[in-house]
Protein backbone atom coordinates (compact mmCIF):
# COMPACT_ATOMS: atom_id res chain seq x y z
CA UNK A 1 0.00 0.00 0.00
CA UNK A 2 1.13 3.39 -0.70
CA UNK A 3 1.37 5.97 1.96
CA UNK A 4 0.73 10.06 1.98
CA UNK A 5 4.02 11.71 1.42
CA UNK A 6 5.44 13.31 5.01
CA UNK A 7 4.54 16.91 5.74
CA UNK A 8 7.41 19.26 6.42
CA UNK A 9 5.29 22.14 6.17
CA UNK A 10 5.75 24.98 9.14
CA UNK A 11 2.01 25.25 10.52
CA UNK A 12 2.79 27.56 12.92
CA UNK A 13 1.04 30.87 10.93
CA UNK A 14 -1.56 29.37 12.29
CA UNK A 15 -1.49 31.14 15.67
CA UNK A 16 -1.28 34.52 13.86
CA UNK A 17 -4.37 33.92 11.60
CA UNK A 18 -7.62 31.96 10.50
CA UNK A 19 -6.81 28.91 8.48
CA UNK A 20 -8.46 30.00 5.11
CA UNK A 21 -9.51 26.10 4.84
CA UNK A 22 -10.80 24.71 8.36
CA UNK A 23 -11.85 28.34 9.16
CA UNK A 24 -10.32 27.61 12.77
CA UNK A 25 -9.24 30.89 14.11
CA UNK A 26 -6.32 30.95 16.84
CA UNK A 27 -6.14 34.54 17.41
CA UNK A 28 -10.14 34.63 18.43
CA UNK A 29 -9.77 31.52 20.72
CA UNK A 30 -9.27 31.80 24.94
CA UNK A 31 -6.46 29.47 25.73
CA UNK A 32 -8.69 28.48 29.35
CA UNK A 33 -11.75 27.53 26.34
CA UNK A 34 -9.37 24.64 24.64
CA UNK A 35 -10.47 22.07 27.62
CA UNK A 36 -13.88 22.24 26.50
CA UNK A 37 -12.70 22.81 22.79
CA UNK A 38 -11.22 19.99 22.65
CA UNK A 39 -13.77 17.86 24.29
CA UNK A 40 -15.95 19.58 21.40
CA UNK A 41 -13.67 17.86 19.05
CA UNK A 42 -13.03 14.56 20.30
CA UNK A 43 -17.51 14.43 20.55
CA UNK A 44 -17.45 15.60 17.02
CA UNK A 45 -14.82 12.88 15.90
CA UNK A 46 -17.13 10.26 17.30
CA UNK A 47 -19.58 10.98 14.78
CA UNK A 48 -17.38 10.66 11.87
CA UNK A 49 -15.79 7.63 12.79
CA UNK A 50 -19.65 5.83 13.35
CA UNK A 51 -20.38 6.30 9.23
CA UNK A 52 -19.53 3.12 8.36
CA UNK A 53 -17.78 1.36 6.14
CA UNK A 54 -17.50 4.72 4.40
CA UNK A 55 -14.83 5.80 7.03
CA UNK A 56 -12.43 2.84 6.09
CA UNK A 57 -11.79 4.25 2.37
CA UNK A 58 -9.57 5.96 1.13
CA UNK A 59 -10.81 9.33 -1.12
CA UNK A 60 -10.20 8.69 -4.82
CA UNK A 61 -7.20 11.10 -6.50
CA UNK A 62 -6.15 12.21 -9.77
CA UNK A 63 -3.47 9.74 -11.77
CA UNK A 64 -0.63 11.02 -10.10
CA UNK A 65 -1.68 12.90 -7.35
CA UNK A 66 -0.19 11.06 -3.92
CA UNK A 67 -2.55 8.95 -1.44
CA UNK A 68 -5.16 10.54 0.67
CA UNK A 69 -5.59 9.12 3.86
CA UNK A 70 -9.50 7.33 5.16
CA UNK A 71 -11.23 8.79 7.90
CA UNK A 72 -10.30 5.94 10.11
CA UNK A 73 -6.27 6.64 9.10
CA UNK A 74 -6.81 10.45 9.77
CA UNK A 75 -8.63 9.15 12.97
CA UNK A 76 -5.65 7.05 14.32
CA UNK A 77 -3.36 9.77 13.31
CA UNK A 78 -5.57 12.78 15.50
CA UNK A 79 -5.77 10.00 18.49
CA UNK A 80 -1.86 9.88 18.58
CA UNK A 81 -1.51 13.55 17.57
CA UNK A 82 -3.76 14.04 21.17
CA UNK A 83 -1.26 11.52 22.86
CA UNK A 84 1.80 12.73 21.85
CA UNK A 85 0.79 16.49 22.33
CA UNK A 86 -0.01 15.45 26.34
CA UNK A 87 3.13 14.35 26.90
CA UNK A 88 4.54 17.21 25.57
CA UNK A 89 2.51 19.73 27.37
CA UNK A 90 3.75 17.75 30.43
CA UNK A 91 7.08 17.88 29.99
CA UNK A 92 6.90 21.76 29.45
CA UNK A 93 4.68 22.15 32.65
CA UNK A 94 7.25 19.87 34.60
CA UNK A 95 10.68 20.78 32.96
CA UNK A 96 12.11 24.40 32.09
CA UNK A 97 12.21 24.84 28.44
CA UNK A 98 12.01 21.36 27.23
CA UNK A 99 13.07 20.15 23.72
CA UNK A 100 10.55 17.75 22.74
CA UNK A 101 11.54 14.33 20.91
CA UNK A 102 10.92 14.40 17.09
CA UNK A 103 7.86 12.40 15.85
CA UNK A 104 7.97 10.83 13.11
CA UNK A 105 4.11 10.93 12.25
CA UNK A 106 4.71 9.48 8.47
CA UNK A 107 6.51 6.36 9.92
CA UNK A 108 3.91 5.96 13.07
CA UNK A 109 1.22 5.51 10.10
CA UNK A 110 2.93 2.72 9.22
CA UNK A 111 4.41 1.21 11.58
CA UNK A 112 0.90 1.25 13.76
CA UNK A 113 -0.90 -0.18 10.52
CA UNK A 114 -3.42 3.06 10.72
CA UNK A 115 -4.90 1.91 7.48
CA UNK A 116 -5.82 -1.46 9.02
CA UNK A 117 -7.53 -0.05 12.09
CA UNK A 118 -10.94 -0.91 14.01
CA UNK A 119 -12.56 2.20 13.41
CA UNK A 120 -14.33 1.77 16.82
CA UNK A 121 -11.48 1.77 18.65
CA UNK A 122 -10.10 4.45 17.23
CA UNK A 123 -13.10 6.58 18.10
CA UNK A 124 -12.59 5.11 21.62
CA UNK A 125 -8.81 5.34 21.70
CA UNK A 126 -9.29 8.84 20.48
CA UNK A 127 -11.84 10.41 22.98
CA UNK A 128 -10.17 8.84 25.97
CA UNK A 129 -6.37 10.83 24.29
CA UNK A 130 -8.31 13.68 23.76
CA UNK A 131 -10.36 13.18 27.53
CA UNK A 132 -6.68 13.09 29.02
CA UNK A 133 -5.54 16.50 27.27
CA UNK A 134 -8.88 18.64 28.24
CA UNK A 135 -8.35 17.11 31.86
CA UNK A 136 -4.71 18.08 32.05
CA UNK A 137 -5.20 21.77 30.49
CA UNK A 138 -8.28 22.14 32.93
CA UNK A 139 -5.33 22.22 35.63
CA UNK A 140 -3.12 24.87 33.96
CA UNK A 141 -3.25 28.01 36.03
CA UNK A 142 -1.95 31.54 35.73
CA UNK A 143 1.86 31.80 34.43
CA UNK A 144 2.28 28.30 33.59
CA UNK A 145 0.21 29.01 30.30
CA UNK A 146 3.63 31.06 29.48
CA UNK A 147 6.35 28.28 30.12
CA UNK A 148 7.81 27.24 27.02
CA UNK A 149 9.12 24.30 24.91
CA UNK A 150 10.46 23.67 21.52
CA UNK A 151 10.02 21.33 19.00
CA UNK A 152 12.96 19.75 17.50
CA UNK A 153 12.72 21.83 14.31
CA UNK A 154 13.41 24.66 16.48
CA UNK A 155 9.86 26.37 16.56
CA UNK A 156 9.05 27.37 20.05
CA UNK A 157 5.58 27.23 22.05
CA UNK A 158 4.12 28.84 25.05
CA UNK A 159 1.73 26.08 26.80
CA UNK A 160 -1.11 28.24 25.33
CA UNK A 161 0.64 28.40 21.97
CA UNK A 162 1.09 24.76 21.67
CA UNK A 163 -3.02 24.29 23.21
CA UNK A 164 -3.93 26.47 20.48
CA UNK A 165 -1.95 25.28 17.75
CA UNK A 166 -3.04 21.35 18.51
CA UNK A 167 -6.40 22.48 18.55
CA UNK A 168 -6.18 23.65 14.95
CA UNK A 169 -4.28 20.25 14.09
CA UNK A 170 -6.93 17.97 15.36
CA UNK A 171 -9.76 20.41 13.86
CA UNK A 172 -8.09 20.74 10.10
CA UNK A 173 -8.15 16.61 10.39
CA UNK A 174 -11.73 16.50 11.04
CA UNK A 175 -11.92 19.47 7.65
CA UNK A 176 -9.42 16.88 6.12
CA UNK A 177 -12.47 13.69 6.95
CA UNK A 178 -15.38 15.61 5.65
CA UNK A 179 -13.25 16.52 1.90
CA UNK A 180 -12.05 13.18 1.82
CA UNK A 181 -16.29 11.61 2.92
CA UNK A 182 -17.45 14.29 0.08
CA UNK A 183 -15.01 13.41 -3.15
CA UNK A 184 -16.02 9.32 -2.01
CA UNK A 185 -19.80 10.44 -2.40
CA UNK A 186 -19.11 12.15 -5.54
CA UNK A 187 -17.29 9.49 -7.04
CA UNK A 188 -19.73 7.10 -5.84
CA UNK A 189 -22.22 9.73 -8.12
CA UNK A 190 -20.19 9.54 -10.86
CA UNK A 191 -19.72 5.90 -11.41
CA UNK A 192 -23.71 5.15 -10.97
CA UNK A 193 -24.57 7.67 -13.82
CA UNK A 194 -22.27 5.96 -16.04
CA UNK A 195 -22.63 2.81 -14.71
CA UNK A 196 -19.20 2.33 -13.80
CA UNK A 197 -17.98 0.49 -10.98
CA UNK A 198 -16.60 3.25 -8.02
CA UNK A 199 -12.79 3.76 -8.43
CA UNK A 200 -10.94 1.29 -6.27
CA UNK A 201 -8.95 3.29 -3.56
CA UNK A 202 -5.85 1.53 -3.10
CA UNK A 203 -4.30 4.60 -2.56
CA UNK A 204 -4.00 6.99 0.24
CA UNK A 205 -2.45 12.11 0.90
CA UNK A 206 -1.64 13.61 4.54
CA UNK A 207 0.01 16.09 2.19
CA UNK A 208 -1.04 19.66 3.83
CA UNK A 209 -1.53 17.86 7.12
CA UNK A 210 -0.38 20.26 9.76
CA UNK A 211 2.56 18.25 12.01
CA UNK A 212 2.17 18.13 15.61
ZN1 LIG B 1 -6.94 24.48 9.24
Amino acid sequence: MDHPPPDTKNWSWVLTRPCPQCGYDATSTDPTDTPALVRANAASWRVALSRGEIVDRRPPVSPGQPPVWSAVEYGAHTRDVYAVSTKRLIQMLKKKAPTFHDWDQGQAAIDDGYAQSDRNRVSYDLASAAGKMADLLDKVRGEQWQRTGTRSDGTEFTVAGYALYILHDVTHHLWDVEQGFQSIADADADANESGTPPIAEDEPSSDGSPRP
